[in-house]
Order: structure tokens, then C-alpha cells, then sequence
């Protein structure tokens, strides 16, 4: 599993991740959740190996990945803006990272995908002709089909609207239990965070202030500002 320890990300004099220690075991998902501005995406990408740490460490299985580059830490990576290659058909997009298996394998594989996220048959499709909750899916088919050890999804539900980011929230749990993958999902959505993760971990200003599974995030909330944030008064 992953190990995030003590770990300090800065922009210049601005801390952005201030200290933060937190696990993921196998096949567990922890959600980052926390305003606009407390450092959530600046934690996935120091992990996804995006930024450098200031301070601190990320490990996996116990090796640090201070030097590993980002293509070998084997994550699977969402956003917010599917990025789907435009010009390469589904298909094509979900067998992008499978260039070294051969082309019946491939197309098992795409297919498996696509059932999984509830695309059967979307090989041939452009992209451009894709929904917004489509191409999420379809992003989320590209990751995970070459089995990375862990995904990392930076808000990948948030340009969606209400109705079927509740729906793709509850999908998007299902998948990940299904597949055993170990993911940590960033959101600014409580509602989002209990429905997809196990654990919730509480950011504010860089900061974790709480980390714990949801049903004890609603009944005991550590602090007024996490009680806030939950939507609760204190
Ligand atoms: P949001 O919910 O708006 O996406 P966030 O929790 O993901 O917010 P971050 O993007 O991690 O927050 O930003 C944390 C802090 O780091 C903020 O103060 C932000 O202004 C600053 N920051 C983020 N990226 C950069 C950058 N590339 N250069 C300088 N400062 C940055
Ligand atoms: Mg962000």
C-alpha cells in the first residue's frame, strides 16, 4: 500500500502541503477531502510524482518513491477534464497504455473494460461525441486497464452535474471495489467522499485535520471546522 509521510509540498513561500501522514492498504480507498485551496490536488500530484517534496516521504510496499519517475510509479491518474486522446476512437484511447500486449489481448481487454464501466460496444465511438459522464467513464476504462498498483482521481466528477455525479460517484465505488483497486479520490463533495472511500481524510489550509471512516467523521467530528465542513452545526 501506499505511505504518505510527514510529507511538505511548497510554491515558493507558499506551503501547500503542510506535513500531511496518512496510509492507503491494498485495495482501500481514501478519499482527500477539503475546500478549494487546501492542497488536495498538490498531495495526488506529489504522489502521482508531479511535484517534488519539500520534506517528508512517499512510499510504496515500503520503497521510497522520492526517485522513482512518474511513468514507473505504475499510478493510473483522473481529472476533473477526462483528457481523452480526441483524434483516437475509444477503443483506441483504453488500449493506449496496453502498447505491450498483443492485439487479441488488447481488444479482450478494452471490452472488459467498457462492461465495467457500463459502456458495452463503445469501441468505435469518437470521443467528441462522448457526454461528459461518458468520457468520465471512458477515462476511468483508460486508467485501470493496464492494472496500475493504485489511481489517482483529482475531482473527477465535479464538471459533471448533480444528478449524475451522485450516480457516477456510487458507480465509481462499485468499480473500485470490484476491481480491489487502491485509489484516493479527491473531492470538495462530503457526500461524494462517504459514498466512494473507506476512509476519509480531512484537508484545510494544507493541513489534515481529521482522518477517519465516515461514519465516524458524522458522529464525532474532531473539530468545529471539520463539523462545518461536513454541513453540520457545531
Ligand atoms: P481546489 O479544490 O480549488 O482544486 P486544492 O485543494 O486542490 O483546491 P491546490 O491546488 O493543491 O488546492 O492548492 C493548494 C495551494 O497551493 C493554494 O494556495 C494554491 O494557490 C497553491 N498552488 C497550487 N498550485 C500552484 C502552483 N503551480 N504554483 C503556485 N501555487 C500553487
Ligand atoms: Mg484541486
Amino acid at each position: 500500500g501506499l505511505e504518505v509521510s510527514d510529507a511538505v509540498v511548497r510554491y515558493g513561500s507558499v506551503t501547500a502541503v503542510d506535513g500531511v501522514t496518512l496510509a492507503v492498504p491494498p485495495g482501500r480507498v481514501v478519499a482527500l477531502l477539503g475546500p478549494s485551496g487546501s492542497g488536495k490536488s498538490t498531495l495526488l500530484r506529489a504522489v502521482a510524482g508531479l511535484e517534488p517534496l519539500a520534506s517528508g516521504s512517499i512510499r510504496w510496499d515500503g520503497e521510497d518513491l522520492a526517485d522513482v519517475k512518474v511513468h514507473r510509479r505504475n499510478f493510473g491518474l483522473v481529472f476533473q477534464d477526462a483528457q481523452l486522446f480526441p483524434t483516437m476512437t475509444v477503443g483506441r484511447n483504453i488500449a493506449y497504455g496496453l502498447s505491450r500486449w498483443d492485439r487479441a489481448a488488447q481488444r479482450t481487454r478494452v471490452a472488459e473494460m467498457l462492461e465495467l464501466v457500463g459502456l458495452p460496444g463503445f469501441e468505435d465511438r469518437r470521443v467528441t461525441e462522448l457526454s461528459g459522464g461518458q468520457a468520465q467513464r471512458i477515462a476511468l476504462a483508460r486508467s485501470l486497464a493496464p492494472s496500475p498498483r493504485a489511481l489517482l482521481l483529482d475531482e473527477p466528477l465535479s464538471a459533471l452535474d448533480t444528478g449524475l455525479r451522485r450516480r457516477l460517484a456510487e458507480d465509481l465505488a462499485r468499480i473500485l471495489r470490484e476491481t480491489h483497486t487502491t485509489a484516493i479520490h479527491v473531492t470538495h463533495d462530503h457526500q461524494e467522499a462517504f459514498t466512494v472511500a473507506d476512509t476519509v481524510a480531512v484537508l484545510q489550509e494544507g493541513r489534515l485535520l481529521q482522518i477517519d471512516d465516515p461514519d465516524a467523521l458524522r458522529r464525532t467530528p474532531s473539530s468545529k471546522d471539520v463539523a462545518a465542513f461536513l454541513g453540520f452545526r457545531a
